[in-house]
């Protein structure tokens, strides 16, 4: 197959043209991340501006950089869920204008499915796998006994893993976006402020990250009362350990019960080294892990390309009345 991908769930108007589900032929990713910045994050209507005014020039772009043209294609895939509504819909009419121009199947893919799938770029998907997904909403361990079959085991209670980092970054008044900037401020840290892990009852796999957020908050209040300031790099790499501690830990905890053929990691967070090392270390003599470079962890159109091709072997199509679910759950397609 030969598919063109359209991703704008959120601030990345983003466009791929994917071959065989495995294969990277364009990639385009054109950020809106420095408009969102002097707002300390996303702001929903600024991003649907930023999509249309993007949108037609980033498939464009993809397009021609695949050399391909919409004849050669197979399908045309888009992110149908979950993200913000608006953004959402700017991909979908136009992945609809094409097909309904086109006559190209449509299909609608679920971005978690995605991030997942970016993986399928980098080495064969082996099942049975553990995919842990660490991304700006979501937080999961997610159990694959085979394609497009999802068994979510784990997931946040309340803060995504992502969201702490960034709230934790405006705290410590960092710029958005807030992961990669705690990250550089906790490798200056020449000590480490401890913060509290939350581990939530035995045998659990759920996560929860807003008493980690509150701990820095009170951290630098309770500093700022007795007119002390807050060590940042320290807090910074307090933080940094805690997450990371909680997230591998969980992630050894459920390889050991399950014992997958394979671990992957998806999503923005996974781009944080602290964390790629420590997976490396505690599971990297034990499984295959695969974890994607930096570009395929943050929002991309190339994992929805590749999910999307998978979907297209099983059979799912996507309709003319496809319309942007912001709340669209991860479900199985096989
Ligand atoms: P979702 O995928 O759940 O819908 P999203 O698409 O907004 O949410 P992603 O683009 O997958 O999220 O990831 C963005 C998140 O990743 C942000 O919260 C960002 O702070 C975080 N992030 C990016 N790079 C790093 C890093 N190096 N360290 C920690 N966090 C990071
Ligand atoms: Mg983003
Ligand atoms: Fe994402």
């Amino acid at each position: 197959t030969i598919i063109l991908a359209i991703e704008t769930s959120c601030d990345e108007t983003a466009a791929a043209v994917i071959k065989d589900g495995t294969t990277i032929v364009a990639n385009v990713v054109a950020t809106q991340m420095e408009s969102h910045a002097r707002f300390g994050g996303v702001v929903p209507e600024v991003a649907s501006r930023h999509h249309v005014e993007a949108v037609t020039a980033v498939v464009e772009e993809a397009l021609e950089k695949a050399k391909v043209t919409f004849s050669d294609l197979t399908a045309v895939a888009v992110t149908e869920g979950p993200g913000l509504v608006g953004a959402l819909l700017v991909g979908i009419h136009t992945a609809k204008a094409i097909s309904f121009a086109h006559q190209l199947p449509l299909i609608g893919v679920h971005h978690i499915a995605g991030h997942i799938y970016a993986n399928q770029l980098v080495q064969p998907m082996k099942f049975p796998l553990l995919a842990l997904v660490a991304s700006g909403g979501h937080t999961e361990l997610i159990l694959m006994k085979e394609d497009g079959v999802f068994e979510t085991i784990g997931q946040t209670r309340d803060d995504a893993v992502g969201e702490a980092y960034d709230k934790a970054a405006r705290a410590m008044k960092l710029p958005y976006p807030g992961g990669p900037n705690v990250e550089k401020l906790a490798l200056e840290a020449t000590e480490e402020i401890e913060l509290p892990r939350s581990w939530l009852e035995k045998g659990s796999y759920d996560f929860s990250f807003s008493g980690l957020k509150s701990a820095v908050l009170n951290r630098i209040h309770n500093d700022q009362q007795k007119g002390i300031d807050t060590n940042l790099a320290a807090l910074a790499k307090g933080f940094q350990e805690s997450v990371t501690d909680v997230l591998v830990t969980r992630t050894v905890t459920a390889f050991n019960e399950f014992q997958p053929k394979q671990v992957l990691v998806a999503g923005g967070v996974a781009a944080n080294k602290g964390l790629r090392q420590a997976l490396e270390e505690r599971l990297a003599n034990k499984v295959e892990l695969v974890i994607p470079p930096l570009h395929l962890c943050t929002d991309n159109a190339a994992m929805i390309g590749a999910c999307a091709h998978q979907m297209w072997l099983s059979g799912a199509r996507g309709s003319l009345s496809m319309n942007g679910r912001p709340g669209m759950p991860l479900q199985s397609f096989a």
